[in-house]
């Protein structure tokens, strides 16, 4: 036994040295969520995007069969325009997004873009065509610069800085010491949710893709911080087909569709004015309760500034 613990212990001090090393590399597969589960088919052909039409047709999917998460899904999201995603949480929301990218194939009916299935063209070409600004953005050990470059490599400084103006993150970067060149991640400066978010933006802005899917953070953000993505989010979803994964109802009110989930299923759809007009209705009451929430903590607010 002696002789195998000892192996076994430098196995272990070798495990975490090489670990703190591979630290980017794991970053970086999390970043391409490199899925072995999911295969290209033998000579698939890449996807080509015309207008970017974006549909589910009847879409079943459960992590695991015994639980299905989404029981039958149907939506379109019409080129250039934006559809969100809302519904309780453990709905199945960021699901949708994930199937969408192909993290994971569906169980159950399609998702097409353009008329083709996801399933049926190559991986490479269907991510190149979607950008995803997600919940939580991975950042590298590097430059502020170059983690919003990653969203087009071949970017000038100057688009560099033109995307996180427009991401609203500009004045942030140009008051650290360092601007641009200051490093970020783990071993860095580290940055708010709320901060990575608008890089993710920022990136997203300098890929410039026909199609983008926006998963909201889940955290709370103060308003201002929340105004200001909404100002990038609004930017960077001009004209493109765009599905928002929304956590919170504030970003929803502009979409062309809102889409209510509630146990796997289509609950409610339409415009913000519609789904506000239905009594009783799950929309309207997520709404009367986050503005519930929202006025105690404003009222809670004012009685500690009054202290
Ligand atoms: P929230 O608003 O809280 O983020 P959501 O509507 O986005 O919720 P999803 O993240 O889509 O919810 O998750 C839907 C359900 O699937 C949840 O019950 C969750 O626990 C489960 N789930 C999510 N990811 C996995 C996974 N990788 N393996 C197994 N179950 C998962």
């Amino acid at each position: 036994l002696m002789q195998l613990s000892i192996p076994l212990n430098f196995i272990g001090f070798i495990y975490r040295e090489i670990r703190q090393g591979l630290t980017d590399i794991e970053q970086m597969f999390d970043l391409l969520d490199v899925d072995a589960e999911v295969k290209d088919k033998p000579d698939a052909p890449d996807l080509h995007v015309r207008d970017g039409t974006v549909e589910f047709h009847d879409v079943k999917f459960a992590y695991d069969r015994q639980r299905p998460i989404l029981k039958g899904i149907s939506f379109k999201v019409p080129a250039g325009k934006s559809v969100a995603i809302v519904g309780p949480s453990g709905a199945g929301k960021s699901t949708i997004s994930r199937l969408l990218y192909r993290f994971y194939d569906v169980q159950d009916g399609a998702i097409t873009i353009d008329g083709q299935d996801v399933r049926d063209v190559t991986q490479k070409s269907l991510r190149a065509s979607i950008g995803m600004v997600p919940q939580d953005t991975v950042l590298f050990n590097d430059t502020i610069r170059y983690n919003i470059r990653y969203g087009r490599p071949t970017a000038t400084k100057e688009e560099v800085e033109k995307a996180a103006e427009m991401a609203q993150i500009g004045d942030f970067i140009q008051s650290l010491p360092d601007g641009y060149d200051s490093m970020v991640g783990e071993r860095g400066l580290k940055l708010s949710g709320g901060e990575k978010q608008r890089v993710a933006i920022a990136r997203t802005i300098l890929k410039a893709p026909p199609i983008q899917v926006l998963d909201e953070a889940t955290s709370a953000l103060d308003t201002a911080t929340e105004q200001e993505i909404q100002q990038a989010l609004d930017y960077v979803s001009e004209g493109r087909t765009t599905l928002v994964i929304a956590h919170r109802l504030s970003t929803v009110i502009g979409c062309d569709e809102i889409i209510v989930l509630r146990d796997g299923m289509i609950a409610e759809r339409g415009t913000h004015t519609r789904l506000m007009s239905i009594e009783d209705g799950l929309y309207a009451s997520m709404w009367a309760r986050q503005s519930e929430a929202i006025e105690a903590e404003r009222r809670l607010r004012e009685a500690r500034e009054t202290d």
